[in-house]
């Protein structure tokens, strides 16, 4: 039996959240006896060999026949293709904007049971039973699969990477796309920005910043610290900020190393999005705001005050 773990690559890089993806994949074959393969799409300038050091063996480079920027069914197309050709049992994606994506397309394409946002190896003794988190985090559910082909997407942050010695064997296979039946008329990129997803440093700021007129502070903050900027949802809607900002239960979801949190409560919509940072730091003038009970450190404080002197600091230390 197979394993197969997609392999997400984003102009040209391969994402932090594969290396997680191939260590479950390592662990979950070292259990079950199957043999694990990666599979990559399009052109990578990082080398897929490396690879190996997260555990993979061999990894099926599908990057001359269809393009990375193809339609993303003509990508599930190809990777539910050589999901069946391999006899592959499982599949595994990152739960990334695109695993979030391919994972359904794929595992429909191959009847297969479908659980998304997996956070931790699933139970084998009766089944194949995984857990999840539900409910905007505040509870988990197993959810066993009864389907002989399975597609899981991994949380990320949820899982450890182990890095082990060895180089992947990787090859090149033929794979002739069929016309999509979608079309991009035009896309738009952002420029400059870090990646919300991929950014390992996020400053965020809600409405205790009181105005748009006032982020020039956060923007300076988060250049020290290299990070992405995010904003709590009041502030896209009143288009303080723009909103491929909004982090949450219904923006981006993120799972940073470091989340600092400026002038945030800490709602629950709020903390879907962000609690599967490693460290969050938060920074509010209020000691009862709810945003303390998740942090990791806390700041009680005014924003006004507290990040110009956080700057400030940042660059003594950074001179020194
Ligand atoms: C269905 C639904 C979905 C939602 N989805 C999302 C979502 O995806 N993301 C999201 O963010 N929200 C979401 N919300 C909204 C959410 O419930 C909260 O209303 C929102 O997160 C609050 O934003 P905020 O923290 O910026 O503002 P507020 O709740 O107004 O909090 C501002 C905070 O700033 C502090 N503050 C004020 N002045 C200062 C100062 N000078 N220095 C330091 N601190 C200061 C205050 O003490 C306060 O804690 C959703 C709501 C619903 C109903």
């Amino acid at each position: 039996m197979r394993i197969l773990v997609y392999i997400d690559i984003a102009n040209g890089k391969i994402k932090k959240a594969t290396h997680e993806v191939i260590s479950y994949g390592a662990d979950l074959a070292a259990a079950t006896g199957d043999s694990l393969i990666g599979v990559a799409i399009g052109s990578c300038q990082d080398k897929l060999e490396e690879l190996g050091s997260y555990g993979l063996t061999e990894v099926i480079h599908l990057g001359k026949e269809i393009e990375q920027n193809a339609p993303t069914e003509v990508n599930a197309w190809a990777i539910s293709a050589l999901a069946s050709e391999m006899k592959a049992k499982t599949l595994l994606f990152s739960h990334s904007l695109s695993g979030k994506l391919l994972a359904p397309l794929t595992a429909a394409r191959l009847k297969a049971g479908i659980v998304t946002g997996v956070v931790s190896q699933p139970e084998l003794n009766n089944g194949f039973c995984v857990k999840k988190s539900v409910f905007s985090g505040k509870a988990f559910a197993k959810i066993a699969i009864k389907t002989e082909l399975r597609v899981l997407t991994i949380s990320p942050n949820s899982y450890p990477v182990k890095q082990v010695s060895g180089n992947a064997a990787v090859s090149t296979k033929a794979f002739t796309a069929a016309q999509s039946r979608i079309r991009t008329i035009k896309a738009e990129k952002t420029s400059g920005a870090l990646s919300l997803t991929e950014a390992e440093v996020v400053v965020s700021a809600g409405r205790g910043l009181k105005g748009p007129e006032n982020w020039g502070m956060v923007e300076e903050l988060a250049g020290e610290l290299n990070a992405a900027l995010a904003c709590t949802r009041p502030v896209a809607d009143a288009h303080w900020r723009p909103h491929h900002e909004h982090v949450g239960q219904t923006g981006v979801a993120i799972a940073p190393n470091l989340y600092v949190a400026i002038g945030i409560s800490g709602a629950i919509q709020h903390l879907a999005g962000v609690n599967r940072s490693k460290v969050i730091v938060v920074i509010n003038k209020d000691p009862e705001a709810p945003f303390f009970k998740a942090a990791d450190y806390g700041i009680v404080g005014d924003a006004f005050e507290v990040i110009p002197q956080l700057t400030a600091a940042l660059k003594k230390v950074k001179a020194s």
